[in-house]
């Protein structure tokens, strides 16, 4: 074995469970939100004027009087500063789908004596240079610097590092003439849009109590952990963070011992490190268990407010990655890691909830909230059926397309997973105004008939549908693991509005001749009617709900490149400026984001193959070849017959003649794919048709030469070390 792959692995021999850096030493209820400027820190710093001022901000969106930033700013500084801060960082979400942040201390001279200081106005904005973040163009057209811009909705928190603390404020990211650079702009933009439709709507329905609606999120999110040791001798995963060699080990998932088995302790002292390191930051993380793929795991939060909830799935992402690394792990975000096993997605479990407490997405029990439910639904049936092809462009990229379209659930395809007796409910209402309906089911009218009581558990066990109806809200199952949410909730929010709007339209429309309940019934029904090819609650990666899906018109994006491009589509841009979440403009640079990022992604993955096929496996192989080549020579100069070894031989090389013929080509491939830049979604089709083959080639006759060459040769660690060896 070689001699680095023996070190690591021996090195993991001896590895046991870290303790973490900074014991609990409290009870969950003391700790949980110790490092958030939240409420109780707010009530007591603030004047009683100035907090409720902010509490309103943040619950209802309103406007901070800059006159009460300063005394924010400064009650803030002096929390930080009594819990060992000296830094501050306005914490924002550039389209690169990471978090950014650039540290400033407190620090200021005055007469050669240093005072900790923080300005209301240094609270509110900075002004970091915007110019080597994505823009999209928007940039060509305007000036290179940027703002970020405090957002007071998301409470501000700290971050505790080996030798110091940072005050990290959310922020906003927008060019100085307004235009959004970042992922969380368009979401506020897009919960207000919601707000704004969905009270307007609830107050049709009658409800005259609710001031407020917005969206509810919980992010499941799946990972791998891999010994780091063994992570570093693979260039492949530090690069691109996925393997792009590997033969198949003889043991993967098979044997099903993995998903939710006994935690082992190296893994289990990390988890609980990260839930310690959470809890702090006020994230409500609640779940853990072991996945289906060796050395997979999820953790789930419980949901909150959807803006906070994007937020502290960064900061969950973010805690994973640097908890891991003292541990002596590497945690792997990336959809796809490991061939052969399954992928890593981010469930996006998504409702819409009250200020009055009520959850919109719960059916209930009386009759008016059955009606307010299905009328919900109906909303957001149409959303997805109208805007799939949009929806589709939030979960495009590189990583996801190994789990979309590939042979992986969810596919590629949106549809609905209802379960049978919501089915029921959407056919039975048709039934209940078709005339002649030849169907067997129920008929039921709204407002009147009460809606069978759907026991919880029957909703969703069908993982294969990428958007399911889970008891009180839908799971966006497709989204990666490696995502940030702000762009899937953006688009949810948006298309709902949409549906929200066009219902209470029509309802208002139909009125007066029907009355309210005769009018509900009806554009419920129709939308029903029109929507209903949306719904499927079969297996959803068979290739007959492929033929299915394509019979009902449902469109499918394989891959990121022709998923992507819909962005730009007239109804899409539409849609985006009407309910200003996005300005034309704004959508066409996010499009080209996204096209450029597909490319740089796969560029990355075309060098680094390259570059480990050239420089790691050829030379490994050919090594055997040679010790093969002379032992035989040896044994046939003393008369030994070697047929069988022969025939070997000439096996090996043909396959490393083959190898060298692949590397050219990947070579060439990526020269043109370089040379040929053109639009960012030319350039991106480039790579997907010539770079994105020829790195499968090259990988495949790669995983047969692992098979054949001397294992003290080969360079990479295996599968069956980096999925096993914890
Ligand atoms: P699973 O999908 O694994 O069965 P759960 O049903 O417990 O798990 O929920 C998964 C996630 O959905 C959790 O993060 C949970 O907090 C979240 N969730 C539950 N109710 C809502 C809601 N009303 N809105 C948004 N997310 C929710
Ligand atoms: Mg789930």
């Amino acid at each position: 074995m070689s001699a680095a792959r023996t070190a690591a692995i021996q090195l993991i021999a001896r590895k046991s469970p870290v303790a973490a850096a900074a014991p609990a030493g409290k009870p969950l209820p003391e700790l949980f939100g110790a490092n958030v400027f939240g409420l109780d820190q707010m009530r007591n710093r603030l004047s009683e004027s100035a907090y409720r001022a902010l509490r309103s901000c943040m619950e209802h969106g309103q406007e901070l009087d800059p006159a009460l930033a300063d005394q924010v700013a400064n009650a803030m500084k002096e929390w930080a500063v009594e819990r060992g801060a000296t830094h501050f960082t306005h914490w924002f979400q550039p389209m690169t789908g990471a978090t950014a942040e650039k540290h400033d201390s407190f620090a200021n001279l005055e007469g050669g004596k240093l005072l900790l200081e923080f300005s209301g106005k240094a609270l509110i904005k900075g002004e970091p240079d915007a110019s080597s973040f994505p823009s999209g163009g928007l940039r060509a057209t305007f000036e290179a610097r940027g703002y970020t811009a405090w957002d007071p909705t998301s409470p501000a928190f700290l971050r505790e590092t080996t030798n110091g603390s940072t005050l990290c404020i959310p922020t906003a990211f927008c060019s100085w003439t307004g235009e959004a650079l970042d992922e969380k702009t368009p979401l506020l933009r897009s919960g207000e849009a919601l707000n704004r439709a969905a009270v307007r709507l609830l107050r049709l329905l009658g409800d005259q109590r609710v001031h407020h609606v917005h969206t509810t999120l919980g992010c499941e999110q799946e990972y791998f952990l891999i010994d780091r040791d063994l992570y570093l001798l693979r260039p492949d995963l530090v690069a691109t963070g996925r393997t792009l060699f590997g033969a198949k080990p003889p043991k993967g998932q098979e044997l099903e011992d993995h998903y939710f088995g006994s935690i082992a302790p190296r893994v289990l002292a990390f988890m609980q490190e990260v839930e310690l390191e959470l809890w702090k930051l006020g994230v409500p993380v609640k779940t853990r268990h072991n996945e289906v793929a060796p050395s997979q795991y999820e953790l789930a939060p419980i949901f909150e407010r959807a803006t906070i909830a994007v937020d502290h799935n960064m900061l969950c992402m973010e805690v994973l990655k640097h908890i891991a690394q003292r541990h002596g792990f590497q945690c792997l975000l990336h959809e796809k890691p490991y061939a052969g096993i399954n992928g890593s997605g981010k469930h996006n479990n998504w409702s819409m909830a009250t200020d009055t407490g009520d959850n919109l997405l719960d059916p209930g029990k009386s009759p008016a909230e059955n009606m307010r439910f299905v009328v919900m639904l109906a909303a957001v049936m149409r959303a997805v059926d109208l805007h799939a092809d949009l929806l589709r462009t939030t979960i495009a990229h590189a990583g996801n397309d190994h789990r979309l379209g590939a042979n992986e659930a969810p596919p590629a395809i949106l549809s609905i997973y209802l379960g049978e007796q919501l089915s029921d409910v959407v056919e039975g209402l048709i039934a209940g105004t078709g005339k002649g309906s030849q169907r067997k089911k129920e008929t039921m009218r709204l407002g009147v008939s009460a809606l069978p009581t759907l026991p919880r558990d029957a909703t969703d066990r069908n993982r294969t549908s990428p958007f399911a109806f889970t008891g009180n809200k839908f799971e966006f199952r497709a989204v990666g693991a490696s995502q940030a949410c702000g762009k899937p909730n953006t688009v949810l929010n948006t298309m709902v509005a949409d549906s929200l709007t066009y219902i209470a339209d029509e309802i208002e429309r139909l009125a007066g001749g029907k009355g309210l309940e005769g009018a509900i019934n009806e554009v419920v029904v129709d939308l029903f009617k029109k929507h209903q090819r949306i719904l499927f609650n079969g297996n959803g990666y068979s290739a007959e709900w492929h033929q299915e899906a394509a019979r009902r018109g449902l469109p499918n994006f394989r891959s990121a490149v022709d998923a992507i491009g819909n962005l730009g589509n007239k109804k899409n841009v539409e849609l985006f400026e009407r309910f200003a979440v996005l300005s034309a403009k704004e959508v066409e640079s996010r499009m080209n984001i996204q096209f450029e990022a597909y490319s740089k992604a796969i560029a990355i993955e075309g060098q680094s193959a390259l570059s480990i096929a050239r420089t790691m496996l050829l030379p490994a192989a050919q090594r055997t070849q040679g010790a093969v080549a002379q032992s035989l020579a040896a044994a046939k100069a003393c008369g030994v017959p070697v047929v069988a070894q022969e025939k070997r031989l000439r096996d090996l090389s043909s396959r490393i003649e083959l190898f060298v013929g692949a590397i050219d080509d990947l070579a060439a491939q990526f020269e043109h794919a370089e040379h040929h830049a053109g639009a960012p979604a030319d350039h991106a089709k480039t790579y997907r048709d010539k770079v994105v083959p020829a790195v499968v080639k090259l990988r495949e006759i790669a995983d047969g030469l692992e098979t054949m060459v001397d294992d003290a040769e080969w360079p990479l660690p295996k599968y069956r070390e980096i999925l096993f060896l914890q």
